[in-house]
């Protein structure tokens, strides 16, 4: 989860005038490799963390068995969107950790 967070820290707010949520989020393989990691916006402005490091950078990856860590519980599309890769775990803190 430390380097869940420290990916979020590297995330931006896409909004002047409004909190955006920050979000980092990491892979782990189910022997413990760490297969990526990335934060909300860093492909492009406003995405969501959880679709940019499984849809966009593992997509072509078999990540059944892994663990996702996020530094937030992830929204309904984000939620739908690793439904089909079979991992079977997923981490977040209960509240966001900063
Ligand atoms: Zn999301």
């Amino acid at each position: 989860m430390e380097t869940a967070i420290e990916q979020m820290r590297l995330s931006r707010s896409e909004h002047a005038h409004k909190h955006d949520p920050l979000v980092g989020a990491l892979l782990v393989s189910k022997d413990g490799r760490e297969l990526g990691k990335t934060y909300r916006g860093s492909l492009r402005v406003g995405s969501h963390a959880e679709y940019i490091l499984i849809e966009r950078l593992l997509k072509d990856k078999n990540l059944e068995g892994a663990a996702l860590y996020v530094t937030l519980e992830p929204c309904t599309g984000g939620a739908w969107r690793v439904w089909p890769f079979n991992l079977a775990f997923l981490f977040c803190p209960t509240k966001p950790p900063v």
